[in-house]
């Protein structure tokens, strides 16, 4: 069964918070019964100055929030304006690639996580807007663009570090990396292999 019909309640209070959240919001289940939620997210200022609108897909896993997988963000808007190369850390798929599951620091099974997840979607699209600047800049100067702030690595190298900062995982614990497998049939086995 999946997620959203086993606890529909937790589908509609998604579904609540996102419509709070998002214009045009719109959401459903697509032709593989994934729920997905989509609209636009306004990016502010500090002073409440509209920098960006950004226009977002969310697709939850079938087993949501089981092992507290995070639901995936698809930038659906700025393709034609912004670039998912380099540190960008936009996948080639447009999926925005916001922090290791493990560091996320949100509580998927907590009904209000959605909330958490968009405030930290409205930080990242803010960096993005600065890190994009700076990306167009550097294609005159030939220098490399930095993310604004801190971050790890883009990809497996990032989840790699993440891991090794935190103090040990249990072999049962879900992988930090998000996949929704225990540590030890995930990560863990990708260590000893190299
Ligand atoms: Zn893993």
């Amino acid at each position: 069964m999946y997620w959203h019909e086993a606890n529909p309640s937790r589908w509609k209070q998604e579904q609540a918070i996102a419509s709070d959240l998002l214009d045009d919001f719109e959401a459903g289940i697509d032709g593989d019964r994934t729920a997905f939620i989509g609209g636009t997210l306004g990016v502010y200022s500090a002073h409440g100055h509209l920098y960006e609108s950004a226009t977002l897909h969310i697709e939850y896993p079938k087993t949501f929030p089981a092992r507290n997988r995070p639901p995936s963000v698809y930038l659906k808007s700025h393709r034609d304006r912004w670039k998912n190369t380099g540190n960008s850390h936009i996948e080639t798929d447009w999926r925005l690639c916001l922090f290791v599951p493990g560091e996320s620091g949100i509580d998927f099974a907590d009904s209000t996580s959605l909330k958490a997840l968009f405030a930290v979607i409205h930080t990242f699209l803010f960096k993005q807007r600065i890190y994009q600047k700076r990306l167009a800049k550097t294609v005159l100067s030939g220098e490399v663009a930095q993310w604004p702030g801190e971050d790890r690595s883009h990809g497996e190298r990032g989840i790699r570090e993440a891991i090794q900062s935190m103090s040990g995982i249990g072999r049962n614990a879900p992988c930090p990396c998000g996949s929704g497998l225990k540590y030890k049939k995930c990560h863990m086995r990708k260590f000893e292999r190299r």
